[in-house]
């Protein structure tokens, strides 16, 4: 079966990969001109299916649960489970505690098992919440060696060409995030940076509560870190602006002041594509199977995006009842 996958995000990528292990021979085709540069591209890379529960409803929770051991499967060596170290200044401490209130899956730490998980945090923060059970990886490295692995499997990849001039096979995947042009989405600004602090060490993604500049670190190979991010309810792309990159910066060097000698090695945006509820759905209108609306959950929550397509996919040739049946099933999964 020839099957065409629109946009080479985390979502097409993962379909992609979900399809051509079941045997279909699977075109991608991407408008950029390269790997990147998209919402996937600018992630941090957690998968942090509790953590995210805090503000999330119980459909992120349950689907991001396969999320490690599918990367872990796909990309053996790109996942880090070592767990999401939550913290808060003393004065936000009721932050702290409203955050335990809404999420699961973590424990309380104290100022010297901070110190045991994070050393370079040893007697910056007092209280925190540990959530031992996530994971996280690099996307920019995880997306790239996804890309070279379908490659070699014989997935077709054709950039810089859009696909809705494309026509010849016989299903598609629309995974073109928040270019899909449909109506009910809209876009989620993320702003974010990486920062380059040679005398930091993080073994895990840490982040700071505060009321209203939340921020985390998510670390990277070499003393690298990703800073993020904003969450603006708005569709333009621009740069960074100046406030938001203040704000990020203050809160890594309330973190650790080590951050302020940091290197500003990028400043970046991303649109998260989201409908109104903020769930992700795989729908299928006539021919074509859309991934979207995985608003700030894209790496947690492909996989089992890319597997319900997948389903959709080769279930087309079902009587028509039970494939809406099994639309409706997984809108609401
Ligand atoms: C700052 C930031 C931090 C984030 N951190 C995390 C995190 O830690 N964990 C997590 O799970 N998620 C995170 N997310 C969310 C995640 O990045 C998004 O949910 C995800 O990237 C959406 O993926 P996508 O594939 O749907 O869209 P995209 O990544 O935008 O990919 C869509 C692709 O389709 C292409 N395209 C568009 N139109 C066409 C066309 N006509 N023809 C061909 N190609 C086309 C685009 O060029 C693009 O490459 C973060 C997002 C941001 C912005």
């Amino acid at each position: 079966m020839r099957v065409l996958v629109k946009g080479a995000g985390v979502a097409g990528l993962a379909a992609a990969f979900e399809l051509a292990a079941r045997g279909a021979a699977v075109t991608v085709v991407e408008v950029r001109h390269c790997l990147g540069g998209n919402a996937s591209w600018m992630a941090g890379g957690m998968l942090a299916p509790w953590c995210e529960r805090e503000s999330a409803e119980q459909p992120v929770l349950d689907l991001g649960l396969c999320a490690a051991d599918w990367w872990d499967a796909a990309l053996p060596g790109h996942v880090t489970r070592a767990g999401t170290l939550v913290v808060a200044m003393p004065r936000d401490a009721g932050e702290l505690d409203r955050f335990a209130s809404r999420a699961s899956g973590h424990r309380r730490v104290d100022e010297d098992e901070i110190a045991l998980l994070e050393p370079d945090l040893a007697g910056r923060f007092q209280r925190g919440l540990f959530f031992p059970g996530e994971a996280h990886l690099d996307p920019r490295r995880a997306m790239a060696a996804l890309y070279e692995k379908l490659a070699a499997r014989g997935v077709e990849f054709r950039f810089g060409v859009d696909a809705r001039h494309l026509a010849g096979f016989e299903r598609e995947i629309d995974c073109t995030g928040i270019a899909a042009g449909d109506a009910r989405l809209r876009g989620v600004r993320g702003e974010m940076l990486i920062l380059h602090a040679p005398d930091i060490s993080l073994s895990r993604p840490v982040r700071l509560l505060h009321p209203r500049l939340p921020l985390y670190l998510a670390p990277r190979a070499n003393h690298h870190f990703m800073a993020g991010a904003t969450m603006i309810e708005s569709l333009p792309a621009g740069p960074a602006t100046a406030r938001s990159m203040m704000e990020l910066l203050n809160a890594a060097y309330s973190v650790h002041p080590a951050f302020g000698e940091a290197a500003i090695v990028e400043t970046g945006v991303g649109i998260r594509p989201a409908f109104p509820d903020n769930l992700p759905r795989v729908e299928r209108q006539g021919g074509t199977v859309a991934i979207n609306g995985l608003y700030r959950h894209g790496f947690l929550l492909a996989p089992a995006m890319a597997r319900q397509a997948a389903d959709l996919v080769f279930d087309q040739d079902k009587p028509a009842e039970h494939a809406d049946e099994t639309d409706s099933q997984r809108r609401s999964a």
